[in-house]
């Protein structure tokens, strides 16, 4: 048992449209009621936070965006400030997916810029970190999400680090329909809230560490039965109203 309250949150990457969007926000609504016992978020893509925040207005639904500039303003083509998140009453924005440092080259150093950039306008970053199948294999999960980590405490005061969530993502997971066992999911939060105790041990423990990587109604009952585990990053599964709701409910 710890203090920590569990949230779920949903990514819905670079899917949806007005209309799915609709379809999909009034089942989540109309189901939460019976099952929000935990902190629930919505990270969707920055077009239709407009519409999310419309149909969100007196949910117990957090609104969260799916990345954020490191810079506050300016010419940057494309990005997203984070002042633009909190137009629209984001409370958290994910930072550093694999996706994006992946596909976008984003480097633990920017992703640390992007988290410290959140945190100081008040919106809580999500900061993902997760090793590849070729890490794991060769025995570097522990060392690839302590450095990614490191990165982020690196430019936080030791006041903030108990203002962030983490996300242990192994890239291996995500989307791929495999799923890291409770065990092996454990060990890495384990060791990932031991980094954070180097640099705040008080904070730590109040530190939500959450799993994702094909995360589903049928998995996640164990997954959250952990004791670091700290609730979900769900992404094809948040397309499902009753599936995300399913994972809701096991929080
Ligand atoms: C994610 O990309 O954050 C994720 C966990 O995706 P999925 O649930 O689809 O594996």
């Amino acid at each position: 048992p710890n203090m920590r309250r569990k949230l779920v949150a949903g990514n819905w990457k670079m899917n949806g449209s007005l209309a799915a969007n609709a379809a999909l926000l009034a089942e989540i609504k109309a189901g939460m009621a019976a099952v929000a016992v935990c902190d629930v978020a919505l990270c969707a893509p920055a077009p239709y936070f407009a519409q999310c925040q419309a149909e969100l207005a007196g949910s117990a639904i957090a609104l969260g965006g799916q990345d954020v500039s490191a810079h506050a303003a300016g010419a940057y083509t494309g990005e997203i400030a984070v002042s633009m998140l909190q137009d629209f009453a984001c409370r958290y924005v994910i930072v550093g997916h694999s996706e994006r440092r992946a596909y976008h080259a984003e480097t633990d150093e920017l992703v640390a810029q992007k988290a410290l950039r959140a945190l100081q306008a008040g919106v809580t970053p999500i900061v993902c970190v997760g090793e590849t199948l070729g890490e794991r294999e060769a025995g570097q999960t522990d060392t690839v999400v302590g450095r990614q980590l490191q990165a982020v405490l690196n430019v936080l005061e030791a006041g903030q680090v108990s203002e962030i969530v983490v996300a242990y993502e192994p890239v291996w997971a995500i989307g791929t329909g495999k799923t890291a066992t409770p065990q092996m999911a454990q060990d890495v939060h384990m060791a990932l809230r031991a980094k954070l105790a180097e640099k705040n041990s008080a904070a730590a423990v109040e530190v939500r560490i959450l799993y994702g990587g094909s995360m589903k109604p049928e998995n996640a009952v164990e997954l959250l039965a952990m004791p670091d585990i700290d609730g979900g990053l769900i992404g094809g599964a948040a397309l499902k109203a009753a599936d995300f709701l399913a994972i809701v409910a096991a929080a």
